[in-house]
């Protein structure tokens, strides 16, 4: 059985959460590979409209195994939220259906401070954080300055590690940042509370997974966010603190030789990004806020605006080639549907230049988007089931975006619900 990978083309939010949702039918374990609570996938089914932040979106299938990897920024307290949040919809939750590696470092309570600090010590030069305290823990993390999942089984050694990381990080705390330093007090709430329900939970998940491909089990590898917020193929520093490519997925999953047969992208019909960075093919005043209103572009996590704009074709194109992605599933073609022009960002003008690569990251603020025009469909499409019946309008504008970025566009959605997709057979001109 082959392994899949879905991951976002672009900035993130491009329906990754509906897509997983839809295809986790077909495989027998889902994986999170990294990331953390920064960043919500929305999934709308039978149970209710869930944002998950933390939890595989394989998490609402009977019989689907779903884990956390190493790779994944788990806090235990966010988590353990979402897990109940889930629980009282009536799904069961079980050392069956969800397994943590024994590898994943803790995010700790002080690392969301130091996201809130160090966001306000930076005033206007903020990056847009989400103030989850993702990037304060990924620091730590490759500075080995937190503690791993596993450790809670000897939780003297647990205590004893932690006591002194936080002396160390009390440090940072008063003496850089003038704050309230944390004591062993509030830690060992933090572990009764939290820690310790996560337990039963905890597990080897790189043998799991290897026994399971060995089993001929098909593997779903799920990532958060999207190429451009890739930490070193992004928009640096614009980024997030980790790897949102699949050739990633192999090592946070916790099984580094596994196999992945295809890479599902996922691209919107138009883009959103959230936050500060360059923005090539922004869209702004009224035309944007009628694109925000018709796609409910506030974010899963903050509520926030989200940014939005015309499909920018050179950052699809850079993005479908650095995830090496083998299909494309186009989200949100429903949300175009009012629209009598649709605007389309083929090219960059870079320095009086027009280009089709994507520049540098700090080359992109002088980047200009050249736009094309292409015709609306103006009607309802969100009970279109079969290409064909697709407006010819809509259904050259998925060709327009096939051809131009050479990978084929295997799945078309036209609403947020599980069944409002159209599958075709993609093809390169
Ligand atoms: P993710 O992080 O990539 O999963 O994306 P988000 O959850 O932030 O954003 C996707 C949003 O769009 C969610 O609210 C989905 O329910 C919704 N959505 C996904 N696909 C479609 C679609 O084809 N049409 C419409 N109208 N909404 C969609």
């Amino acid at each position: 059985m082959q392994n899949c990978a879905v991951v976002g083309i672009n900035w993130g939010d491009e329906g990754k959460g509906r897509m997983v949702d839809l295809l986790t039918e077909k495989y027998d374990v889902v994986v999170r590979y990294q990331g953390g609570g920064n960043a919500g996938h929305t999934v709308v089914n039978e149970y209710g409209k869930f944002a998950l932040h933390l939890l595989p979106s394989g998490i609402f299938r009977k019989g689907t195994v779903n884990i956390l990897g190493n790779g994944v920024a788990l806090d235990p307290e966010n988590l353990l939220k979402e897990m109940d949040g889930i629980t009282e919809k009536g799904i069961s939750l079980t050392p069956d259906n969800l397994k943590i590696s024994d590898r994943a470092s803790l995010l700790l309570p002080w690392h969301r401070d130091l996201d809130e600090l160090e966001e306000k010590r930076l005033a206007d030069k903020k990056y847009g954080s989400t103030k989850q305290g993702i990037a304060p823990f990924y620091s730590d993390k490759y500075q080995k300055k937190t503690v791993l999942a596993g450790e809670i089984f000897n939780k003297d050694a647990f205590r004893v590690h932690l006591k002194d990381l936080l002396q160390w990080k009390n440090l940072t705390l008063e003496k850089v940042y003038g704050s309230e330093p944390y004591t062993m007090e509030m830690l060992d709430n933090w572990i009764s509370l939290y820690c310790e329900r996560l337990k039963p939970f905890i597990c080897d998940t790189g043998s799991f997974l290897k026994k399971a491909q060995d089993a001929g089990k098909s593997i779903m590898f799920e990532a958060q966010l999207g190429s451009l917020r890739d930490l070193d193929f992004g928009i640096y520093p614009y980024t997030t603190s980790s790897n949102t490519l699949a050739a990633y997925a192999p090592i946070g999953s916790g099984f580094p030789s596994a196999r992945i047969d295809d890479v599902i992208g996922v691209v919107k019909a138009y883009s959103t990004c959230v936050g500060e960075g360059p923005f090539v093919s922004e869209l702004f005043g009224d035309e944007a806020e009628a694109l925000r209103k018709a796609g409910a572009e506030y974010g899963a996590k903050t509520g926030r605006p989200r940014r939005v704009g015309a499909i920018d074709l050179v950052a699809t194109r850079y993005g479908t080639r650095v995830q090496n992605a083998t299909e494309i599933a186009l989200t949100k073609l429903d949300v175009l549907s009012y629209l009598d022009k649709i605007p389309v960002c083929t090219h960059y003008l870079v320095d009086g230049k027009m280009t089709d690569d994507f520049p540098f990251p700090t080359v992109l603020d002088r980047a200009q988007a050249v736009i094309e025009y292409l015709d609306g469909w103006k009607c309802d499409i969100s009970k279109v089931r079969t290409f064909e019946e697709l407006p010819i309008e809509a259904q050259n504008y998925v060709k327009f975006i096939e051809k131009s970025i050479s990978c084929p566009i295997t799945y078309v959605s036209v609403g947020p619900e599980r069944d409002s997709i159209i599958i075709r057979n993609g093809e390169v001109a």
